[in-house]
């Protein structure tokens, strides 16, 4: 049983302690490592560019720019441990020893409004956008925005741009509306790398049944995700346990097939006891299996996320 993980924030962590973080230390404080991915067996890690609300928005490009450095320069490495993912055929060459890495825009601020950035991050190698973070940006709103705002008309544009290019959108910190414009008028391939359902947990950030229906209709992937406030009311009191509430209502949607993870490491800073770190995949998919059929588990764990990938990067 092999994982890949739908959502980290190794990059902006990297970026924020100044590039003193190491993805290869053993002694490592990122939740994400290349030693804690061989011994959980995690294949394939998606990592986020993600450039806080803090940044003056004239910056936000530039820091954008700079997380794509530090995966390229830190992470990626010449002896081809860890290599990039950007098509594909790339996929053929995961295995154990190895980490592919993928990489994820989270929300469109950097771009500010000009597709021009867009083409430049997909010829860097980025082949999945979420549009918004939590606020508004040039594109739609994000789920705490009050006015709860759909696509813009660069939204509409960019949304065009990436059918063309062949990227995937990502629909987790989006608006309610801002989902629909996307399942109603676009024909991109779609996932929520790393949301919950809000009828287990009831947070803004976790999908509505309707919404979790239509991802399944449309062959897209709900990547389940660890923060304790997604995944159960009483954040404190959450627990691993608590996942399979979330598993058993997509299953009980229909949605067996379009379940997958996304942890959030090094994303949050408060955790799951017992599953805080790359390290604890495995022991999870142990418990995972105490309860489910192991082929449903394998594809949980990465079998799905293999499948979109293969189905839907360009050759
Ligand atoms: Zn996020």
């Amino acid at each position: 049983m092999f994982w890949i993980d739908g959502h980290c924030d190794v990059l902006y962590k990297m970026w924020k302690s100044g590039g003193n973080l190491s993805f290869y230390a053993p002694d490592s404080s990122l939740d994400v490592t290349f030693c804690s991915a061989q011994r959980s067996r995690l294949l394939m890690q998606v990592f986020a560019i993600w450039v806080p609300k803090e940044v003056p928005r004239h910056h936000a490009w530039d820091v954008a720019l700079r997380q794509v450095d530090l995966f390229y320069e830190r992470i990626v490495d010449d002896s081809a441990r860890t290599f990039v993912i950007t098509e594909s055929s790339h996929l053929d060459q995961l295995r154990e020893g190895k980490l592919g890495a993928f990489l994820l825009l989270e929300g469109v601020d950097a771009l500010q409004g000009e597709l021009t950035y867009l083409r430049t991050l997909y010829r860097l190698g980025v082949r999945q956008v979420g549009l918004t973070w939590n606020h508004a940006n040039e594109a739609a709103d994000g789920i705490e925005e009050p006015r709860g705002g759909g696509l813009t008309r660069f939204g509409q544009q960019l949304m065009k741009e990436m059918a063309r290019l062949g990227m995937i959108v990502d629909v987790s910190h989006l608006s309610v509306r801002g989902f629909w414009d996307v399942m109603e008028y676009t024909d991109v391939p779609v996932v929520a790398s790393h949301s919950n359902c809000y009828a287990v947990c009831p947070h803004p950030r976790n999908l509505g049944d309707d919404q979790i229906r239509a991802l399944i209709e449309r062959g897209g992937l709900i990547g389940i995700t660890f923060v304790p406030k997604f995944v159960h009311l009483q954040e404190k009191e959450a627990r691993w346990d608590h996942l399979f509430r979330h598993i058993d209502h997509i299953c009980h949607l229909g949605g067996a097939g379009s379940i997958a993870f996304g942890s959030d490491f090094d994303g949050t800073e408060e955790k799951i006891p017992d599953l805080a770190h790359a390290d604890d995949f495995a022991h999870f998919a142990e418990k995972l299996m105490t309860r489910y059929p192991k082929e449903w588990v394998r594809k949980w764990t990465g079998e799905n996320w293999l499948t979109f990938y293969r189905t839907y990067l360009r050759k």
